[in-house]
């Protein structure tokens, strides 16, 4: 199992400004180091990085759009270009972004383009029309609006985050937070969440677990595919009373039915406890009972979030760079229970993959010791969500999961 991750060697928690490790290794040095400026390291190395992941994602390609998505594709260097636009507030940040967006939207045709944010048209129309807003360009706003209303979602089309329901479900949120309530109208969401939460008790037949769902005949457990993400968007709907209480009981039911190390299985009744990852094991799933223990005011919820925590912290220093399946993704876990909790050993914790990276993601890739993904420049995949997570680590307290976290 230890071919996954890097065994964790980090000590339980290391104080800022520290004496007692001057003569340790670079990292440790990087871990004691105040706030304000290992904050300054971890700016400049984003920008760095930044700039070259736009080199090399669009410039090389001669300004042209192989994958729009979000994922794997050029829409995730537009998305990290907004994040430096907002932590720098360099114009240029938001015209290269606003430019990548308007390509993306010639490479995104409607009818043939998936319905979510991350994987699909909607992240276009999305992002489209709050970098629009930012630019202060109202025809490209109503541009971007208008194209979103357009999407229709295939009466087939699953209900995970990456390609169903809770994908463009997500887009609705995200444009409601950048540009006021009801931007997308709730009688608009609501017909969607009712689907979904219609197939999901279909699905679920009465069983132990009121609501469940498949992608590609699997019954999924994780963020990317199955529940974890489904339930996550979910509880940022208006939701009637007995859908909350199909919402919490699904939680238990998976509470009840993980794995004894405390990980979590990957689809309904699998019993190999391999993989730490958001996509899918403990890591998505704690990002979600971190969100339903705000959401529900419901301390059971905090508990099990931080026993998911501590499986991340264990198991979770992978082998792979990026946010889905990799170091990046799982420092989001410690930023989450950090909000939640105000308990700077999650903020040591953050710090502590974050430095890790810092200090020797590059070479380690290049030596093949760590994988870089197979879209290596990738925000998913690959060092773009290295560069977002640097820079969501200038403020923790503010850090999101991209494209994920509200
Ligand atoms: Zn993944």
């Amino acid at each position: 199992m230890s071919d996954r991750f890097f065994l964790n060697e980090f000590p339980d928690f290391v104080a800022e400004n520290s004496e007692e490790i001057i003569d340790e290794s670079s990292l440790l040095k990087l871990l004691a180091l105040p706030y304000p400026s290992i904050s300054e390291r971890f700016k400049g190395a984003a920008l760095e990085l930044t700039q070259s992941i736009v080199r090399e994602t669009w410039g090389r390609s001669g300004r042209r759009v192989n994958d729009f998505t979000l994922y794997t594709g050029v829409l995730g260097t537009a998305f990290l270009l907004f994040k430096a636009y907002l932590v720098t507030n360099n114009g240029s940040n938001l015209s290269v972004c606003s430019e990548i967006v308007r390509a993306c939207d010639s490479a995104s045709p409607g009818s043939r383009s998936r319905a979510t944010f991350i994987c699909g048209r909607a992240g276009v129309c999305a992002l489209g029309a709050v970098v629009a807003k930012h630019c202060g360009d109202d025809r490209s706003l109503a541009y971007y609006l208008n194209q979103f209303r357009e999407i229709k979602l295939p009466r087939d089309i699953p209900n995970e985050l990456l390609y169903g329901r809770a994908g463009f479900l997500w887009a609705c949120s995200f444009l409601n937070q950048h540009l006021g309530a009801n931007t997308v109208p709730s009688s608009h969401i609501s017909v969607v969440v009712k689907q979904v939460i219609d197939e999901g008790r279909r699905l679920s037949r009465k069983g132990p677990c009121p609501l469940m769902y498949e992608w590609h005949g699997k019954k999924y457990w994780g963020a990317a595919h199955g529940l974890a993400g489904i339930l996550h968007v979910l509880m940022d709907m208006e939701l009637k009373p007995d859908e909350v209480e199909d919402v919490k009981g699904t939680l238990n039911y998976m509470i009840q039915n993980r794995f004894p190390s405390g990980n979590y299985p990957s689809s309904e009744g699998r019993d190999s406890d391999q993989l730490v990852h958001w996509c899918h094991g403990a890591p998505g799933v704690a990002l979600t009972l971190a969100k339903a223990a705000k959401v529900f005011g419901d301390e059971k919820f905090v508990q099990v979030a931080l026993e998911a925590g501590e499986v991340v912290w264990n198991r979770g220093l992978l082998k792979r760079v990026g946010i889905c399946h990799g170091i990046s993704g799982n420092a989001y876990v410690f930023l989450a229970l950090y909000r939640l909790t105000g308990d700077v050993k999650f903020l040591y914790q953050a710090k502590a993959f974050t430095c890790f990276l810092l200090d020797r993601a590059i070479k380690l890739i290049s030596e093949g010791e760590m994988h870089g993904g197979d879209r290596p420049y990738s925000l998913f995949e690959g060092i773009g969500g290295m560069a977002y997570l640097l820079l969501d680590m200038i403020e923790p307290s503010q850090a999101r999961f991209p494209a994920y976290e509200l």
